[in-house]
């Protein structure tokens, strides 16, 4: 499965996207959708699925062909629809954007934080987290009287293996 990078890196599994444990995403939507007075619907809940069992980062034109190819009869507008509400509910989270600008999409379905990196050679997307960094970062904003609520954090870098 480990694919080698360009850099010759070995093609980083996703550390927080490891365990998908079972339907605890089916809870925690209905829980949220009737809060807000939405019905579960069969559709909702098949685009949830495809979503949230992706172990990658994702823009929403790749999941609506994914949709597509198994549920022909949901609509992009239904996907495009579910994915506000699945980042509504906190079970998705828009992490970062691709070289050309597109939102690119994650579940996140523990509460572990991650930032990430971005290969500007091969476009690959590597995950870290830094307690120090995150202290850090957290100082500096109390410093400026606020609270912090959540951030995103990319760091556009080249391998140094392919620098030396
Ligand atoms: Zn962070
Ligand atoms: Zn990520």
């Amino acid at each position: 499965m480990s694919k080698t990078l360009p850099c010759g890196r070995k093609r980083a599994n996703p550390p927080s996207q490891n365990d998908r444990s079972g339907d605890l995403w089916k809870s925690r939507l209905n829980d949220f959708l009737k809060k807000k007075g939405l019905r579960t619907t069969r559709p909702r809940e098949l685009v949830a699925g495809i979503a949230l069992s992706k172990k990658t980062h994702f823009d929403i034109q790749t999941l609506v062909k994914d949709v597509n190819s198994r549920h022909s009869e949901i609509s992009p507008a239904t996907v495009y629809r579910t994915v506000g509400t699945l980042c509504e509910a906190g079970l998705l989270t828009e992490t970062l954007q691709s070289k050309g600008g597109v939102a690119l999409y994650e579940a996140s379905l523990d509460d572990e934080h991650h930032d990430h990196v971005v290969c500007v050679d091969c476009n690959e997307i590597i995950e870290f987290h830094d307690s120090n960094l995150e202290r850090a970062q957290n100082r500096a904003i109390e410093s400026l009287e606020f609270k912090p609520i959540r951030h995103r954090h990319v760091i556009y870098a080249r391998c140094l293996k392919l620098t030396r």
